[in-house]
């Protein structure tokens, strides 16, 4: 499938709900494509919004539980110490308060969106995850050149050790399959259309677990991917959705269960971590890629090759400390939040435990800038450069329309590979100035001087 797919979001309000829709392109392998499904309202048809609104227009915004601006809170709960690191002396305690000052509103959400604490109610990410793993084929596509093993395979065991890796031990999601082909009712293309839709990706989902469930216990599970034969063409992508609304979720064993995810023919592209990709929207991150680049500002604009939210096959796939904190695998102490003064922070690289993860810097009720370091470990190994990596967040940015944005201090680098700070380099946005001091093996000693 060569055509790239722009991003369609539906949103409707029915007490609360949305619908995403949307593709990922990818530069360097046009072929692939990606879509999400999001709840929209209950029609009687398939698609219940005008299909090509390139953003949401309306929103359901759960409300925040916590105060998003600093308060008067001077005392800071986390000292962040210096892990490895002797030098520099860190901080005067004055200039940073509680993590609970860079807490952030979920401020448009679309059944993704970043918040933290994020929205409950959809796929728990701490703690073991139970995902029932089924397999569809068609009759004008049957899969009598692959066994389910083989399909399975892609995706196992590279998306449970993903996770347990940059969830520092604390998901354990455990893959259950039913290793049968299971036949459809219909012909590929017509669920290759219908997945598009809130309504027809809900419907595909409960038909396959309806086909399974004389042979499987639903009653414990907490998601449903289906992988459907990727030799089907018609079903070019695959997506996830998220159903926050109770009574329109999957039904089976007596259980509701708030989200889902289908394979299609682009799992032979992305492998594994696609998966990991798609359970990321059931657990409400948002997509970081440009939903509108084939407009020509790129679809890779935002955050380049950080995060698999952004570009699953980047150099540097491990997820934003942002994410971690929301997803509950950074704990508060883990943060450092700094609403004036001067700081100096060593901050410990995301891609290894402990110590502290993030420096943050509130910008507004529903944004803030964010510090982290990388190192070229782990699953960002292949990345081109380490260093002090620093990205707005903002709240108030639906999916695919730049909820967190690497900043650069090299223009000329629009993927934005040597971006991150190293020793003696700084960065200033608005009132908020990033030096890095030092570099270590543990990651970055920087200086922040908030005007
Ligand atoms: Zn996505």
């Amino acid at each position: 499938m060569t055509t790239r797919i722009k991003a369609i979001c539906l949103i409707l309000l029915i007490g609360s709900l949305i619908s995403c829709t949307k593709a990922q392109p990818d530069p360097s392998e046009p072929a692939n494509e990606i879509a999400e499904v999001a709840p929209t309202e209950p029609p009687a048809t398939a698609t219940p919004l005008p299909t090509n609104t390139p953003e949401p227009t309306s929103t359901n915004t759960p409300e925040p539980t916590n105060t998003p601006v600093p308060t008067d809170t001077p005392e800071p709960t986390n000292t962040p110490e210096p892990t490895q690191t002797p030098t520099p002396t860190p901080l005067p305690p004055s200039d940073l308060v509680s993590a609970d000052n860079c807490y952030l509103p979920v401020a448009n959400f679309t059944g993704v969106g970043l918040g933290v604490p994020r929205y409950e109610g959809l796929l728990q990410s701490v703690g073991t995850v139970n995902a029932a793993v089924l397999f569809v084929d068609f009759e004008d596509v049957p899969a009598t050149n692959r066994m389910p093993e083989e399909v399975f395979n892609i995706v196992s065991p590279s998306s449970s050790d993903y996770f347990s890796q940059v969830s520092y031990g604390r998901m354990d999601l455990n893959l259950q399959p039913h290793l049968t082909w299971l036949r459809l009712s219909q012909p590929s293309a017509h669920y290759g259309t219908a997945i598009n839709s809130f309504f027809g990706h809900r419907d595909f989902l409960q038909e396959a677990i309806d086909l399974a469930d004389a042979e499987v216990d639903f009653s414990t599970a907490d998601t449903v991917i289906v992988m459907a034969n990727p030799d089907a063409e018609a079903l070019f992508k695959g997506p996830a959705s998220q159903f926050p609304v109770p009574g329109q979720g999957l039904f089976a064993d007596g259980v509701e269960i708030s989200s889902g995810v289908t394979s299609g023919n682009d799992l032979l592209n992305w492998g594994g971590l696609w998966l990991n990709h798609e359970l990321g929207h059931n657990m409400t991150l948002p997509d970081l890629y440009a939903f509108d680049g084939d407009a020509g500002g790129g679809w890779h604009r935002f955050v380049g090759p950080y995060s698999l939210m952004g570009l699953i096959s980047g150099s540097a796939p491990e997820l934003f400390a942002i994410e971690r904190w929301q997803l509950g695998w950074i704990d508060d102490e883990q943060i450092t939040c700094q609403t004036a003064g001067e700081a100096t922070i060593a901050l410990s690289a995301i891609e290894q435990p402990d110590g502290i993860k993030a420096h943050m810097v509130p910008l507004s009720r529903t944004s803030m800038l964010v510090v982290e370091s990388r190192l070229r470990t782990g699953y960002d190994s292949t990345m081109v450069q380490r260093g002090a990596l620093v990205y707005l967040v903002d709240a108030g940015n639906f999916s695919g329309a730049g909820p967190i944005r690497v900043l650069t201090h090299v223009p000329s680098d629009l993927m934005r590979d040597s971006v991150p700070l190293r020793p003696g380099e700084s960065l200033t946005h608005e009132n908020v100035t990033i030096t890095v001091l030092d570099e270590n093996d543990d990651g970055d000693i920087i200086q922040v001087t908030v005007e």
